[in-house]
């Protein structure tokens, strides 16, 4: 089932590549092959095995000779762990509701790779992506809820939501959206209604705070500044895949900490 998982994600990935570039383009990500970046010759299905080809045709194209990018084995790499890990670490059971959340959560983390790409590259989080997100996350809290009669869960994602966008906007509204951008708070509404709860919330937000604090680190003492430009939107989604599968282990092992 591992190995299954493993394949399936890379599947995911190679696909949520093209996905970004052609969304970008806007071109019909349905209609059309994929073809060589530079020659522009049609790829073969020889050519498409996520991850083996690149690495069996060093990591250049088979028609032109030129150095594709690592990008590509990079994120399909990152899809097939993280689809891997999702199913050793489900922290939920794989009863008919918990396949049902199983199968929301790939899609979600499909999506994240998708923002995290289109963040990355051009520092904006499009509404078109983020929108389905968030739908698919309110989908999801209301049925679970519902099918295990629980009210508790249902607020939990409710308040997370109102919190994390809550504080995202006032952030927004503080800095005119340099501290933080509009889509930050709009995806914030989807990753507080995943993680749920108040100290979930809190938790995602300053694990999310610590990793662009270490990752500018290198970077101001490179360039004598502290206003490194890393998107925050691919760390809140790092944040709350961390907070998803390790959030209570996190909490109870700080709660130990302190008594
Ligand atoms: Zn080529």
């Amino acid at each position: 089932m591992i190995i299954i998982m493993f394949m399936f994600g890379m599947l995911f990935g190679s696909s949520v590549y093209a996905f970004v570039l052609r969304y970008h383009e806007h071109k019909s990500w349905l209609k059309g092959r994929s073809e060589c970046d530079y020659c522009h010759h049609v790829l073969q299905p020889l050519d498409l095995i996520p991850i083996f080809s690149w690495l069996a045709l060093g990591g250049k194209c088979r028609y032109c000779s030129k150095r594709l990018s690592w990008q590509y084995p990079l994120v399909e790499l990152v899809a097939a762990i993280l689809f891997a890990l999702s199913y050793i670490f489900w922290p939920l059971s794989f009863n008919s509701l918990g396949v049902f959340q199983f199968i929301c959560w790939l899609i979600l983390i499909t999506g994240f790779m998708i923002l995290s790409i289109y963040d990355l590259k051009w520092y904006t989080l499009p509404d078109k992506i983020v929108f389905p997100l968030v739908s698919l996350s309110f989908l999801q809290l209301v049925v679970v809820s519902t099918g295990s009669g629980s009210v508790k869960y249902f607020l939990g994602g409710i308040i997370g939501a109102a919190l994390i966008s809550g504080i995202f906007y006032m952030l927004f509204q503080l800095s005119g959206g340099k501290w933080i951008g509009g889509g930050d708070v709009k995806l914030g509404i989807c990753l507080g209604m995943i993680v749920g709860g108040p100290v979930n919330s809190v938790l995602l937000i300053f694990i999310a705070s610590l990793i662009g604090t270490i990752l500018a680190i290198p970077f101001a003492l490179k360039n004598k500044t502290i206003k490194a430009h890393i998107p925050f939107g691919p760390l809140l989604m790092v944040a709350t895949v961390i907070v998803f599968f390790f959030g209570s282990d996190l909490i109870s092992w700080y709660t130990h900490l302190l008594t």
